[in-house]
């Protein structure tokens, strides 16, 4: 026998379903695994285990961090998680690894950039899977959220490095999206994406202490005028522009007031529920065209056709559109054959 003793490959329903529901931390970490498999046996236990465990998921705050490498997410996420969890919170954190492209390995790295976290009873740290990741968002972080909610954890922070797609995928899957700034203004103000903004339910300007202090309030100034502008998504809510340092842990009290502010308006107002709903619709849309592509590219038939149309498409001799009719009846999805009465 080749597994370890006691780690068996996978472990029964029942198994998997009783030690997440007491909140234990290795079978939870196997349920994700399991999630993450790309092994058809393992995603049919995986949609079961997320099917029995339905009735437990939905009660944690799930806050969505954003901001370009440097800007101080680790550092903020470990005194935010660790003042929460000294408050009586669980706290999970599906974070990003940004060492494991480098080392390969993901486990060290979040110990070292958490590492007060990582050491938490009461805090769960678990790095994305490197394959099919946007920015650290994988098809199943979602799942995962569900699975880390049925194990007890009532506040999870989703981490992501703002590249492209993957802020506006996070953003589409929590209730609050925060995005963080560097202090300086000016030229950093001229790198912003527009469209982050847009997204933020509110800007934590990092590093607000020693020599900072004064160009992150600057900064702060010029979010806040840049929100001016922007009509804002909720009439409940205009996002605010706070100055914080994780490493003095200053302004980390008031961020979370802010998060617990917005959490009481959207209750009150019928956004949170109207949200979830919205996302649990695009999370199944999203599952199924997933789906629909897996399937597409295991049907041989097609892969086939498939890779002889990209050619002839690329030469020329194909239209896009006639080499998309050709697949469609491939897979007898063409609507032209089943005509509306
Ligand atoms: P990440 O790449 O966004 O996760 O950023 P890190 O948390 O790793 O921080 C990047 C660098 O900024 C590290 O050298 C940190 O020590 C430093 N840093 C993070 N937070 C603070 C802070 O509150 N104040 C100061 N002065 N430096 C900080």
């Amino acid at each position: 026998m080749s597994a370890k003793k006691g780690q068996r490959n996978t472990l029964s329903l029942d198994e998997y379903a009783a030690g997440v529901a007491q909140g234990d931390r290795a079978t939870l970490a196997r349920a994700i695994t399991l999630i993450e498999s790309s092994r058809q046996e393992h995603q049919a236990l995986a949609q079961e285990l997320l099917q029995r465990l339905l009735a437990s998921t939905g009660n944690a705050i799930r806050v969505g961090i954003t901001g370009v490498p440097g800007v101080g997410k680790s550092t903020l996420i470990d005194q935010l998680g660790s003042n929460l969890t000294e408050a009586g919170h669980k706290v999970a954190v599906l974070a990003v690894d940004t060492s494991s492209e480098r080392s390969g390995g993901s486990i060290l790295g979040d110990k070292t950039r958490m590492p007060r976290l990582a050491q938490d009873d009461n805090a769960f740290i678990r790095p994305s899977p490197t394959s099919g990741t946007l920015g650290g968002v994988t098809k199943t972080t979602r799942e995962t959220m569900a699975l880390c909610e049925a194990a007890g954890f009532d506040v999870l922070l989703i981490e992501t490095v703002g590249v492209g797609q993957s802020e506006t995928a996070v953003a589409g899957m929590v209730d609050f999206f925060l995005v963080l700034m560097l202090p300086g203004a000016g030229d950093e103000l001229q790198g912003i994406k527009k469209g982050v903004i847009e997204i933020a339910d509110m800007i934590a300007v990092t590093k607000t202490d020693g020599d900072n202090v004064e160009r992150a309030q600057l900064a702060a100034s010029e979010y806040r005028a840049a929100f001016q502008i922007l009509t804002p998504v909720s009439p409940n809510w205009s996002p605010p522009v706070i100055t914080v340092s994780a490493r003095e842990n200053s302004g980390i009290g008031n961020l979370w007031d802010m998060i617990e502010q917005h959490r009481t308006k959207f209750t009150k107002s019928g956004e949170l529920k109207a949200k979830r709903q919205d996302q649990a619709v695009r999370w199944m849309h999203d599952m199924l065209e997933e789906r629909l592509r897996a399937r597409l590219r295991a049907d041989k038939a097609v892969s086939r056709r498939m890779s002889e149309l990209e050619n002839e498409v690329r030469l020329g001799k194909v239209a896009p559109t006639l080499a998309v009719e050709d697949i469609v009846e491939l897979i007898g999805l063409n609507p032209a054959a089943k005509k509306p009465q």
